[in-house]
């Protein structure tokens, strides 16, 4: 079958597309062959006319009412959403992912922006306090501009939780993509750009160049990033120039620990659905799981009979249960992983089948792994994997296991699994994480909602989601007036 020509993709700067001297390819992670598109790489000169402009945007719209802002957001939203079935495909060619996993992302995007606007209005009050001759009233007013620098594994979901928030709040964007996967993003983005005023969303593609040039550009009030926890150094450093608010959602290895009352049967399924979403390039994705010894045998034996059921195969291939890993880099460190491992003793089985063996030289194909008998320092262990690569690890006491649990740079999620709802709650609490789950992963009936997402240690500064990620789109601006010498005083403007 004939491929599609390669999709081309220019910067957008102040709503205007503006060519670029080079361009990168984007390449099919399943289908080597296959080019899907060709993107503007953006110079530092290009970062400062998109910082500029985005600056002036943020001048007008830190004035537009917020019910205004909130009413195109939800315009900009039902348009992203008319297209989703084709982000949904374009994401998967792009990124390597399954198609049910990359539509997933694009309705991720559309709720984010759905949710931010929904919370605005009372979050976005002032918070006012009183006496016979004094108000204060805590504004909460927008930072600015806001630069937006997404990672390659979920880009729509990730970026849309950056997107609603920020211009709800009043502020401007300037969006730096993944070169990984940039294209479904960037299209999305252009559209959305189109619902507000010209400079308010601007979209800059590249790596080496632009990624530093945003992170230390003057203009830029916030660097909003989520990525690996050594880019996010990079960023932190970059900032401290111009002593910049920074929020970073970083690396995650987050640790399963499962108590001795609970049933392996029952978990191990569960768990599967924790570790496996896009072949494990999830942040808060299950990457280690400790059990207790007396169930060790019991828990491998499930956890292996079920992961061996996984199809590995092109994410555009509906016989497919598990994608491509998604880049090069990727690729060769999993492999180097999975060697290393062995050479360190551990027992590794690789399990699951081709699809189509004849596809795996052309793409970047993993069998995943389940690890055990290894030590609980190893690299398997205690390294952020971010594939499809699982290591089991017994222990003897629950003391033992949260100590390991705890014993990392990481501080991501988490989960506990247990019978017993006090026992439960009082190791979550011990947990070193922003996020905790007991006999769930990743996953809670109320949404996004109510859970503030974000980790501790290097995991990461600041949370997404709900008012207390709304929070970093703002700053508190507190004025005081002193009532005995004003006219037309009046508390609620
Ligand atoms: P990455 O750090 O390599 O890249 C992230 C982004 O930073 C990309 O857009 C990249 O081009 C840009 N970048 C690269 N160098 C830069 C620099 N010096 N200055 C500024 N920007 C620069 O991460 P990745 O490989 O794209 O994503 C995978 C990582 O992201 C994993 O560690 C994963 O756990 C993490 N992640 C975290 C969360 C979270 O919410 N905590 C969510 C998704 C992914």
């Amino acid at each position: 079958m004939q491929s599609a020509p390669p999709i081309k993709l220019d910067l957008l700067i102040n709503l205007q597309t503006e060519a670029a001297e080079h361009y990168f390819e984007v390449r099919d992670p399943g289908k080597f062959a296959e080019v899907v598109a060709l993107v503007a790489t953006a110079t530092a000169r290009d970062v400062d006319a998109a910082v500029k402009g985005a600056y002036q945007a943020s001048l007008i719209w830190r004035e537009v009412p917020v019910a205004e802002r909130g009413r195109r957001l939800l315009e900009a939203a039902e348009a992203m959403k008319a297209i989703a079935g084709e982000l949904g495909i374009t994401l998967a060619r792009e990124q390597g992912m399954l198609l049910a996993e990359t539509k997933r992302d694009v309705a991720n995007g559309v709720q984010a922006i759905r949710e931010a606007v929904a919370i605005s209005a009372a979050f976005l009050e002032a918070d006012i306090h009183e006496d016979g001759e004094s108000l204060i009233r805590i504004e909460k007013a927008p930072i600015g501009v806001i630069a937006a620098i997404i990672p390659w594994n979920a880009p729509m979901g990730l970026a849309m939780g950056k997107v609603g928030p920020a211009l709800v709040c009043g502020n401007a964007l300037v969006v730096k993509p993944s070169p990984f996967a940039p294209v479904a993003l960037t299209q999305a983005l252009q559209l959305l750009a189109g619902f507000f005023p010209p400079g308010l969303i601007n979209v800059i593609n590249g790596d080496g160049e632009a990624g530093p040039a945003l992170s230390r550009h003057a203009l830029v009030g916030k660097v909003s990033f989520t990525g690996s926890i050594a880019t996010g150094r990079a960023v932190m450093a970059a900032a401290a120039g111009t002593v910049k608010n920074i929020a970073l959602e970083l690396g995650g290895n987050d640790p399963a620990i499962l108590l001795d009352d609970a049933n392996p049967d029952e978990v191990v399924p569960e768990l599967v659905k924790r570790i496996f979403p896009r072949s494990g390039q999830v942040c808060y994705a299950v990457k280690r799981i400790y059990v207790p010894q007396a169930l060790h045998d019991r828990f491998y034996d499930s956890l292996c009979a079920t992961v061996d059921q996984f199809q590995v195969g092109y994410g555009l291939d509906a016989r497919s249960t598990l994608s491509p890993v998604n880049n090069q880099h990727q690729f060769n460190y999993l492999q180097g992983l999975i060697e290393r491992t062995r050479a360190a003793g551990g027992d590794v089985r690789e399990l699951g089948s081709k699809v189509d063996a004849d596809t795996w030289r052309d793409g970047y194909y993993l069998r995943p792994a389940v690890i055990s008998r290894i030590a609980p320092n190893a690299e398997v262990v205690v390294a952020e994997q971010f594939g499809p690569v699982i290591p089991l690890i017994p222990y003897r006491t629950e003391e033992e296991a949260l100590q390991m649990a705890n014993g990392t740079e990481h501080g991501l999620a988490s989960s506990v699994w247990t019978g017993d709802f006090e026992r439960g709650l009082q190791l979550a609490k011990r947990i070193q994480a922003g996020v905790t789950f007991v006999n769930s992963h990743a996953r809670t009936s109320l949404g996004d909602r109510h859970m503030p997402f974000g980790g501790v240690k290097q995991s990461g500064i600041g949370r997404g989601r709900t008012t207390i990620g709304m929070a970093e789109y703002i700053e508190y601006h507190a004025i005081s007036l002193n009532k005995k010498n004003l006219t037309n005083f009046q508390a609620t403007p």
